[in-house]
């Protein structure tokens, strides 16, 4: 079955590049409405449906576009929230540009999502399920999906920076994993990245309290990491969140080889056109146990194991 929020969810904070006030809203809809985004502060309203073929330009963020120049940026982390608690149908408004960053992780979405409560809905769901394997490649860095019988995430990065290095991790995403073990992730970057984009205008809503900022081998960040593998953790969120712009659950490995936004629209790209490479198939209640926001609760989000730096 679908589902949607029982009640409107409302967040304010700022957004992580312009540093502007942004307040988001995350409505209920109808059964076959989808995620849909909407610029609230222009007049008319614009609608951007949250779907992979309305991305643009995703290399710090993921940015989404209605066609005629209007934007959405940062929708990876309340998208993953979205995924992470089965929500399938909602409109969500924004007052401005970009999502507000809140505490750098998707968290307080997920946290305020179980709080008003899911909805089902009386429509039978259907997932996209891979039938072979679909690859893109820059370099070094890979990404790609395979068939599987649910949505799994293998990620590693490589950093020279010694307070990240080498991280890999592989989740099954049945069973509340997004909510255990990445949820809580918070994004990062180097304090030399943070100063490059201050000085191109960017970051400029970032702190130390909405991203882990390191510098080599240090974490700046007060409190230190949430979890000694936080990065690749958050890189596993943002690709939760990248997927879901396939616009219904996925049925596949996702394999991330020091991946990014970019790459994993390029992949829902070459996925897509390739008709041979996938199917929509209508869920039974077996499989839908088996997708990520099956059975979810807020016990799933309790931050365990936070370390100091
Ligand atoms: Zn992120």
């Amino acid at each position: 079955m679908q589902a949607t929020v029982k009640k409107t969810v409302t967040f304010a904070g700022v957004g992580l590049h312009s540093g502007a006030p942004a307040r988001l809203e995350i409505h209920s809809a109808p059964a076959g409405h989808g995620i849909v985004f909407r610029r609230a502060d222009l007049k008319p309203a614009v609608d951007i449906p949250a779907r992979w073929d309305r991305v643009t330009l995703s290399k710090l963020c993921t940015l989404m576009d209605d066609g005629n120049g209007v934007t959405l940026s940062t929708v990876e982390h309340v998208m993953a929230a979205l995924a992470g608690t089965g929500i399938h149908n909602a409109l969500v408004t924004v007052d401005g540009p970009e999502v507000p960053i809140l505490d750098g992780s998707a968290a307080p979405f997920v946290r305020a999502i179980l709080r008003a409560g899911i909805a089902l809905q009386a429509a039978p769901l259907r997932a996209i399920r891979v039938l072979r394997p679909v690859e893109v490649r820059d370099g070094a860095a890979f990404a790609r999906l395979s068939p599987a019988d649910h949505l799994e995430i293998d990620f590693q990065i490589d950093f020279s920076d010694a307070a990240i290095g080498h991280q890999e991790k592989r989740l099954d995403m049945a069973n509340g994993a997004f909510l255990r073990e990445l949820a809580d992730s918070r994004t990062f970057c180097r304090q030399a990245d943070v100063d490059a984009m201050r000085r191109n205008g960017l970051a400029l809503g970032g702190t130390y309290l909405n991203a882990v900022v390191v510098d080599g081998a240090r974490v700046l960040s007060p409190g230190g990491l949430r979890h000694r593998d936080e990065a690749v953790r958050h890189k596993m969120l943002d690709a939760m969140g990248d997927l879901a712009l396939a616009g219904a659950p996925l049925l596949a490995r996702y394999t991330g080889h020091r991946a990014g936004h970019a790459m994993t629209n390029r992949l829902l790209r070459a996925l897509f056109a390739d008709p041979a490479a996938w199917t929509w198939e209508t869920c039974s209640s077996a499989l839908e146990d088996r997708l990520p926001g099956a059975g979810v609760a807020s016990y799933d989000l309790a931050a365990t194991d936070w370390v100091a730096a």
